[in-house]
């Protein structure tokens, strides 16, 4: 059964148990009491930069993706950096961005911006269908008992964290630098989910929605060439070339000269020339999408009804049924449809 937005009736927020959530997002404006230091505005943009990066380069790319190697000692301490952002535990994040890809901007995807903005941005987050990790989809990583652990005890680290700060650098430091930051990196990661569905350009041909941002990649280190993921998400760089930056990319390269990151993956040539839209490749995903907001909208029109409309109404069911038909047709043969057939049978990890 589902919501008028696409939402199945189990996909909503629980609002008693996300009070929490919205509550934090004031604790900031007690700066206005205790007043701001630079040093606290200083540690709010190296919290966001640094925490962004372990979410981006570790929760994302290594944990949900594979796309480089590291050893275990390495692997404990990408997942506790990317913990200390309070964005739940690593094998709930991982396991849950898997079923993102497989299913991206399908009915059974977790946060497609189809569902609603409100929905993709925060509200599966906030929601009791998907509070549980998804142990089933990330059997690679739970083997780890140090991860296990950390995702069952994720509030752990960045409690400890907070407390430290305080200790540290008093109230200001807690409130700006520590709630604050947290507060931005929340929402600047979640625009992945969100805007990168729905603003920016689209270079391949993809069975999703998902958009190239500029803005989105200069907040997320890199994470807005969202398109480029969705075509390729085995890769460690996520901008293509070379005026697509790429932060978290540009960090794990000096990993790896260092040794402690290894098997960088990256887009072999005939991914990068593959599926092009500007080549003329048939963009299912954006075809797909629209078809489904016209659907809508004639189905808000037939539900307003009246009989000056209904002969018109008629004709336009004809005319959507035939491109229907006919866009069936084409897609059927078209490779990108092969391959989404072939991502969505077959399990894939990363
Ligand atoms: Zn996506
Ligand atoms: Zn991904």
């Amino acid at each position: 059964m589902k919501t008028e937005d696409g939402r199945a009736e189990d996909e909503r927020v629980n609002w008693l148990s996300s009070i929490p959530f919205f509550l934090m997002h004031f604790v900031p404006l007690l700066a206005l009491v205790t007043g701001v230091t630079w040093g606290s505005v200083v540690l709010c943009i190296a919290l966001y930069v640094v925490r962004m990066f372990f979410i981006t380069a570790g929760y994302h790319r290594y944990f949900a993706h594979r796309s480089y190697k590291l050893g275990r000692g390495m692997q404990f301490v990408m997942a506790l950096g990317g913990t200390l952002a309070a964005q739940k535990g690593v094998l709930w994040w991982a396991g849950h961005h898997r079923d993102h890809h497989l299913y991206a901007d399908q009915p059974e995807d977790i946060h497609s911006p189809r569902k609603g903005f409100w929905w993709s941005h925060v509200g599966w987050f906030l929601s009791d269908k998907y509070k549980s990790t998804p142990t089933d989809r990330i059997t690679d990583f739970s083997i780890y008992p140090e991860l296990r652990w950390l995702d069952k005890y994720c509030l752990v680290p960045p409690a400890l964290l907070a407390i430290l700060i305080l200790a540290i650098g008093g109230w200001s430091a807690l409130f700006i630098g520590f709630f604050l930051s947290t507060i931005l990196l929340y929402h600047g990661v979640f625009t992945i989910n969100s805007l990168s569905h729905v603003f920016g350009r689209r270079r391949f041909a993809t069975t999703d929605t998902s958009r190239n941002n500029w803005f989105l990649a200069l907040i997320t280190l890199g994470e807005g060439w969202h398109n480029n993921h969705h075509h390729y998400r085995s890769s460690a760089n996520q901008g293509f070339y070379w005026w697509e930056y790429d932060v978290s990319f540009y960090v794990l390269k000096i990993l790896s000269v260092v040794g402690l990151v290894r098997g960088i993956r990256k887009p072999p040539v005939e991914v990068l020339v593959k599926n092009r839209i500007e080549k003329g490749v048939f963009d299912f995903g954006m075809f797909e999408a629209r078809f489904a907001q016209g659907m809508r909208a004639l189905e808000a029109a037939k539900a307003r009804g009246g009989v000056y409309y209904e002969k018109k109404l008629r004709k336009l069911e004809r005319l959507v049924a035939r491109a229907k038909a006919s866009a069936g047709e084409m897609s059927r043969h078209s490779q990108i449809v092969q391959e989404m057939r072939r991502h969505l049978h077959v399990k894939q990890v990363a």
